[in-house]
């Protein structure tokens, strides 16, 4: 479903990305590990293409990134994105931020699009939220808001970016509580998160990453019980 095959990435003169291949099957669910630095993030962001990479190839779904045009917005509405900070219209209702993309992006009729959204909403569990605004929910309801709105574009693929660090500890369980329901629903997901519990629970693989480089990989069982590299047993040793 995603594919990455000799990828390099240079921030200046630093290279943030060396020669990653990784390929991510249809229902896999791959979390993505490393120390603060180690280009997880820009990992995340070249498969959505807000960066661009120096060399090698990205493909999703069998199709190389397009550069720009129709082509690179019909590629971001399969990527579903979910960040740190939620991103929300903060003018417009939660059932509009939900239901807003797939109107102006997928030319969605606006009866279908809301009917969709309030299921979506119930899914995630904050359909009773569905006339509030951003600020009048909490942050867990936000980011769970923000899972619905990727959802909304029917991606194949979801990508979370530590989507749960900057909640309050109380509300990181309902927001991970949506992601192991959709990667049971066999979604195909890639995360980047700090939240080991989740990644033993959820994951088919552990991706780790240090400094550019995906140093090893494995199912999580075996990655947390027997890391094979001394980067990752340090890396381990910090984190559990
Ligand atoms: P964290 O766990 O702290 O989120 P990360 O693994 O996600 O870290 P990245 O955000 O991918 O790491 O960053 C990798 C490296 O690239 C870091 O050294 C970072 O400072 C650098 N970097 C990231 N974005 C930029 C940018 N836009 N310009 C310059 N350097 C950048
Ligand atoms: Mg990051």
């Amino acid at each position: 479903m995603v594919s990455l095959r000799g990828v390099d990435k240079h921030f200046g003169d630093l290279h943030v990305l060396r020669d990653i291949d990784l390929d991510v099957a249809a229902r896999e669910v791959v979390v993505v590990v490393g120390p603060s630095g180690s280009g997880k993030s820009t990992l995340c962001r070249s498969i959505n293409r807000l960066e661009t990479i120096d060399a090698g190839e990205i493909r999703v779904d069998g199709e190389l990134l397009p550069e720009e045009g129709a082509a690179l917005a019909r590629l971001r509405a399969e990527v579903g994105m979910v960040f740190q900070s939620f991103n929300l219209f903060a003018h417009r209702t939660i059932l509009d931020n939900v239901s807003l993309a797939p109107l102006k992006v997928r030319g969605a009729k606006k009866a279908d699009a809301r009917r969709e959204a309030m299921q979506l909403l119930d899914r995630v569990g904050i359909a009773d939220k569905a006339n509030s605004h951003p600020a009048q929910l909490s942050g867990g309801q936000q980011q769970r808001a923000a899972i619905a709105r990727a959802l909304a574009m029917h991606p194949k693929v979801m990508l979370f970016d530590e989507p749960t660090s900057a909640l309050d500890p109380e509300m990181v369980g309902e927001v991970l509580d949506v992601m192991t329901s959709l990667a049971k629903e066999g979604m195909t997901m890639i995360v980047v998160t700090h939240e080991m519990g989740f990644a033993r629970r959820a994951a088919d693989r552990v991706v780790f990453m240090d400094r550019g480089q995906i140093v090893e990989q494995a199912p999580p069982a075996e990655f947390f019980d027997s890391p094979r590299s001394e980067r990752a047993q340090t890396f381990l040793a910090s984190v559990l």
